[in-house]
C-alpha cells in the first residue's frame, strides 16, 4: 500500500510510519512540525533525545534499506500544495495524526484555543475536501480520542464503539435508531474532535470517502521495535505540564524521589493503550477498511482502564515513591466510571502489552535513564479550565 502519513514526526506518528514501512508499505510523511516548535515556544524538549526529521529517516534507510520520504507541508493551511500532493503520491491510505493533541495546551489562553481550532478542524476538512478534488480514493485513518464521550456520564452503561442504539417513540409505536454516541467534550482539543466525527460522517455520505475513526485512549510507552533499533530512531516522550500524560508525570516525578501528584480525589477514570498496540491497531484499521458509501467505522482503540489514583498507587509501589493529593486545575467530573468496549481490535488479533507488565520497561529504560535531560520546573501542569 502506498501511505500517506500526516503528522508522521509526532509521537505516534513517527512509530506508525516505521512500522508500516517495516511491513513493506510505501511511507510518505507530512509534517508542518508545528509540535517541535510548540517545544520551543515553551521552552521544553522531549526527554528522550529525538534526532531531526532528515537524519530519522536518513537512519532508517541505512538501518532497514527502505525509503520513506518527508515533505514539510501544513495540512491547515497549505491547500492547494496539499491537493497537489495527493495526485503526485496517489496514497491507497492516509493516516490523519496532523491536530494540536493536548488538552491542558488547548486550554492555556485565547491564542492557543483559535490555534487548536483552526488547526484541528481546517486540516481535517481540507483532507477531505482535497480527497474529493483530487479524486484519490483513499481510505482514511483518523486518530479520534476517547475524549469525545466525555467522563462525565453518570451510572455504568458500557461506551459503544461510535454508535449508540437508541429507541424512539412514534405514532406508529417505537422505533430504535442507530445514532453517534452524544458528544461531551472537556477541553477545547476534545471539542476538535468531537467535530471531526461530524465532517467524517458527512463526507462519507455525500462524497463516498471511506473513513475509519480510531477513538484512542491514552497513548503510554514510548518504543517500538522499530524505534529500538537505533538512538537516531528514538520516539519522543513529552513530560510537561503541557503535553506530558498524566502517567508521563508520574514517571518522572518518581524518577525523582518527588510524591506524585494526582488532581483532585484521583477518582478520574481513563483508558490506555501501549504504542506499540497504537501502531498495530492502525496497521489492523488499514487492513479492514469500510466499504464505500458505509458511514465511518468507528473502533475504541483502548486496551484496560485506570483510576488516576490507582495508576499513582501502582507506579508508586513499583518505585517506593509517595502519593501526594493537589486541587485539580481540570474543570471535569472528580469520580467517574469508564467501562469501554473494544472487542473489534481484540477480534482482529491485538494482543495488548498491559500497564502491570510494561511500566518496568518504561521506569528504567527511559524516565531513570534520560532524567538529567529533564527540567524539573516544567513537570506540573499549569493550565488552568476556569480562570
Ligand atoms: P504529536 O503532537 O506528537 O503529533 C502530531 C504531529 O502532527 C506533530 O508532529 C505536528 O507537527 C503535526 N501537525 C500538527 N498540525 C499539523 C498541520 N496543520 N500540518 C501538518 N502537520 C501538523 O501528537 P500525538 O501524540 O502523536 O497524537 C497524534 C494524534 O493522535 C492526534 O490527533 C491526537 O489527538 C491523537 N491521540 C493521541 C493520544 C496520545 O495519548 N498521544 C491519545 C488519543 C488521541
Amino acid at each position: 500500500m502506498k501511505v500517506l502519513v500526516l503528522g508522521g514526526d509526532g509521537f505516534c506518528g513517527w512509530p506508525t510510519s516505521l512500522h508500516l514501512s517495516a511491513q513493506g508499505h510505501e511511507v510518505k510523511i507530512v509534517d508542518n512540525l508545528s509540535r517541535r516548535f510548540i517545544d520551543t515556544i515553551l521552552e521544553v524538549e522531549s526527554l528522550t533525545p529525538i534526532s531531526s526529521i532528515g537524519r530519522r529517516v536518513a537512519a532508517w534507510k541505512e538501518i532497514s534499506g527502505a525509503e520513506i520520504t518527508f515533505d514539510n507541508l501544513d495540512i491547515a493551511q497549505e491547500y492547494d500544495a496539499f491537493v497537489a500532493l495527493l495526485k503526485s503520491f496517489k496514497p491507497d491510505a492516509v493516516v490523519h495524526f496532523a491536530e494540536q493533541r493536548a488538552a491542558p495546551y488547548s486550554m492555556k489562553n485565547p491564542k492557543a484555543k483559535r490555534y487548536t481550532v483552526d488547526n484541528n478542524v481546517n486540516g481535517t476538512h481540507n483532507l477531505l475536501c482535497a480527497l474529493v478534488e483530487a479524486k484519490i480514493d483513499a481510505h482514511v485513518a483518523h486518530l479520534g480520542t476517547m475524549g469525545v464521550y466525555g467522563y462525565g456520564w453518570s451510572g455504568s452503561a458500557p461506551i459503544p464503539e461510535g454508535y449508540l442504539p437508541v429507541k424512539v417513540n412514534t405514532p406508529e409505536g417505537e422505533i430504535t435508531r442507530e445514532i453517534l454516541h452524544p458528544a461531551n467534550p472537556g477541553s477545547v482539543y476534545h471539542l476538535t474532535k468531537t467535530l471531526d466525527q461530524l465532517m467524517f460522517a458527512f463526507y462519507a455520505k455525500n462524497d463516498g470517502i471511506r473513513v475509519t475513526d480510531l477513538h484512542q485512549g491514552i497513548v503510554w510507552g514510548t518504543q517500538t521495535p522499530e524505534t529500538g533499533k537505533d538512538e537516531r530512531l528514538i520516539n519522543r516522550f513529552d513530560y510537561d505540564g503541557d503535553y506530558g500524560t498524566v502517567l508521563n508525570r508520574f514517571l518522572m516525578q518518581a524518577a525523582y524521589g518527588h510524591p506524585l501528584t494526582v488532581h483532585g480525589t484521583g477518582g478520574q477514570t481513563r483508558a490506555f493503550i501501549h504504542i506499540r498496540d497504537t501502531v498495530k491497531c492502525i496497521e489492523i484499521a488499514l487492513n479492514n477498511p469500510p466499504e464505500k458509501g458505509e458511514k465511518p467505522a468507528i473502533f475504541n482503540q483502548v486496551t484496560e482502564t485506570f483510576r488516576v489514583r490507582d495508576l499513582a498507587k501502582l507506579i508508586g509501589d513499583m518505585t517506593n515513591t509517595e502519593v501526594m493529593y493537589m486541587e485539580n486545575p481540570r474543570n471535569e467530573a472528580e469520580e467517574n466510571e469508564l467501562i469501554v468496549e473494544n472487542s473489534q481490535f481484540l477480534s482482529l488479533g491485538l494482543e495488548p502489552t498491559t500497564l502491570s507488565t510494561g511500566l518496568l520497561e518504561e521506569i528504567q529504560e527511559i524516565a531513570s535513564k534520560y532524567k538529567d535531560r529533564a527540567d524539573r520546573t516544567k513537570i506540573l501542569a499549569t493550565s488552568k479550565w476556569k480562570s
